[in-house]
């Protein structure tokens, strides 16, 4: 599970979806009062903005023509350690391992920063 915290724009439809899916799991995983140390370490989870983030991947999802039907189940924080609360993903690292992993964000992601590859080469359809 990870939130990428990376432009929703710039996501293919299978990260879009799936960082979607996995903001479900997170609320999942706080309702059941589970430590989220690992996470942290690995800068993946920014609790604070779970609702927030949610709220913009499904926006994003809508305008692709996707449905979406599950709005975010009520979750609280007060039990994480204030570090864990208040965590802030390094969007920067995400947004290279993002690139680094799907040839298809790495392409969005670049015609977004107006980069220098061409959006042409190697297209998985
Ligand atoms: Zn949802
Ligand atoms: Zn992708």
């Amino acid at each position: 599970m990870r939130m990428w915290m990376v432009d929703p724009f710039a996501m293919c439809n299978k990260h879009l979806l799936g960082e979607h899916v996995e903001c479900h799991m997170f609320v999942g995983h706080l309702q059941r009062k589970r430590r989220i140390t690992n996470y942290i370490r690995l800068n993946l989870l920014q609790p604070k903005s779970l609702r927030e983030r949610h709220d913009q991947l499904a926006l994003e999802m809508e305008k692709r023509g996707m449905l979406h039907k599950s709005p975010l189940p009520e979750f609280i924080l007060s039990f994480l350690p204030e570090a864990h609360r208040i965590y802030t993903v390094n969007a920067e690292d995400s947004l290279i391992e993002l690139s680094r992993r799907c040839s298809e964000c790495r392409e969005r992601l670049s015609v977004l920063s107006g980069g220098q590859e061409h959006p042409s080469s190697h297209k998985e359809e």
